[in-house]
């Protein structure tokens, strides 16, 4: 659904800026399946006028016309702090393909671009779709890259840099915040409006429900529960849970400073801006949950229209304490599959604790930890489980071996089909800041092949690709400590 709402306070008409002398850089097949774009055998669009649409030079393609892009409003809370009004500061959404929304992320200025130039540099360009197209092949719920397209265009961040336009789709970019903003507005009628129009096109399911307002806030908390159990199970970080941030359907939206965890430590920051680890690995189902509690005070009103305000916000209430019990259910199931255990047991979540701490203590790698758990058989011996090498603390892991091992043994299933199952479960492959670095530091001299390389690689995580071996391994010491911050 291209976002519907007109008007000065939802949106504001916003050509995109031309880029000049535009190139490609990346493209993602599926992702052009996905609005059925054909590519060539060059896979570059057939047309080539999808050049200029993809940079922002113009406006129209095949049968396609975009007449009426826009820039969409939205507030919000950044860092637990009401920010006020805030909007696509620099992403423009042409229209709708086939069902996807099409925005344009580093199209210039808009109206919400405040102090910024709405530009968005190479380097971020490369790392929201590499990470967008590496999460839809670890099956977690995400926005998509079309394309990155360059230029030699200056753009200042901390140092010079050249500018980029990634392409993304997604059924709806609507977020939390744009139900604040209504919220905010007090404008009950807009609120309603926006919540009408989500409900008509995403989440039909609650139409005819004697609540549809409630429901809604249900089905966008459960999705939000279980997006964030996905994240924690591949090891993946944010960065910015800000509500702007948060999507309406549950997708892993705004990629900026995230990251992959290498050496596993439950507190791991990714964001170097966030001084204080609001948006900390452990601390992100929580932040989800706050984020899901200014939801529903912005969805107060819309159950006002029907209840007493303690009615509305008792309703609401019930509703968000589902909220931890659905994350957790999600999360034991993820992590019970990662363990390649097909049973409930009542110790589970101990055993699964018991790794995560004792991977902490040796800041043992996230990635490879997990992936190689798969090698191990139920009869195996302890002293030949090569994962001990991983751990500074023998003691520790060998303790979890045992218990694990004793554990493995009351299933019966067999070692085999348990291997196969769990390295579809447990990524062999995913996007390591390291590996980031070295496809965007090539494309900073205009050599795209290793994006491309990169690209092909995640896009099947779960595959051995023996030729690729080094891209599974853990940083050299030299790159462990990339940072990132929300500089893009
Ligand atoms: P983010 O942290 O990327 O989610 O951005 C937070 C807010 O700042 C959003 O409203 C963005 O649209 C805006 N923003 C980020 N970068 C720029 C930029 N280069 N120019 C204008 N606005 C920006
Ligand atoms: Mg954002």
């Amino acid at each position: 659904m291209a976002y519907t709402l007109r008007g000065d306070d939802a949106c504001q008409p916003t050509p995109p800026t031309p880029l000049p002398l535009p190139y490609w850089v990346a493209i993602s097949p599926s992702a052009a399946n996905l609005i059925g774009l054909e590519l060539n055998s060059s896979k570059l669009p057939a047309d080539e006028a999808w050049l200029d649409l993809l940079a922002g030079n113009c406006l129209k393609v095949d049968q396609i016309h975009f007449d009426h892009p826009v820039a969409t409003a939205y507030s919000g809370h950044q860092f637990g702090v009401w920010a006020g009004q805030l909007g696509d500061g620099r992403a423009i959404l042409l229209g709708e393909i086939q069902g996807q929304e099409i925005q344009l992320k580093g199209a210039g200025i808009t109206h919400y671009s405040r102090m910024g130039d709405g530009r968005a540099v190479l380097r971020s360009s490369i790392r929201e779709f590499l990470c967008s197209e590496a999460m839809h092949s670890l099956g977690i719920p995400t926005s998509r890259a079309l394309s990155v397209i360059g230029s030699k265009q200056s753009v200042r961040r901390e140092k010079m840099e050249t500018a980029a336009v990634c392409s993304r789709l997604a059924p709806s970019f609507i977020r939390i915040g744009h139900f604040e903003h209504f919220a905010s507005l007090q404008n009950s009628a807009r609120l309603k409006e926006l919540a009408e129009m989500l409900i008509k096109y995403h989440y039909p399911q609650c139409l005819n429900t004697k609540e549809p307002f409630l429901e809604l806030f249900r089905a966008i908390c459960s999705s939000n529960a279980k997006l964030v159990a996905h994240w924690q199970a591949v090891g993946f970080c944010h960065g910015v849970l800000n509500s702007d941030n948060i999507s309406a359907l549950g997708l892993t939206i705004d990629y900026g400073p995230f990251g992959f965890i290498d050496q596993f430590q439950i507190d791991h920051i990714c964001n170097h801006s966030d001084h204080a680890g609001r948006y900390a690995y452990h601390r992100q189902p929580q932040i989800m949950y706050w984020n899901m509690t200014c939801l529903a005070s912005a969805m107060i009103p819309l159950m006002e229209i029907d209840h007493s305000e303690e009615e509305s916000q008792a309703l609401l209430n019930s509703v968000l304490k589902d909220f931890p019990i659905l994350y957790a259910q999600e999360w034991q199931q993820l992590f019970r599959s990662k363990l390649g255990l097909r049973s409930e047991d009542e110790n589970d979540v101990k055993l699964i604790e018991s790794l995560l701490q004792a991977m902490h203590n040796s800041k043992a790698d996230f990635t490879s930890t997990f992936r190689s758990l798969s090698e191990i058989k139920k009869d195996s011996k302890i002293q030949e489980i090569r994962l001990r090498d991983q751990f500074i603390h023998r003691e520790q892991i060998e303790q979890w071996l045992h218990d694990y091992l004793l554990r493995l043994q009351s299933e019966a299933r067999d070692d085999q089909e348990r291997k196969v199952a769990m390295n579809l479960t447990n990524p062999k492959y995913v996007l390591r800041n390291h590996l980031a670095q070295v496809a965007i530091e090539k494309a900073q001299q205009d050599d795209f092949s290793e994006v491309a390389i990169l690209f092909k690689i995640l896009s099947n995580p779960f595959d051995e690709q023996a030729q690729y071996e080094s891209y599974s391994h853990p940083p050299p010491p030299e790159m462990q400590t990339i940072e990132v911050s929300c500089s893009s």
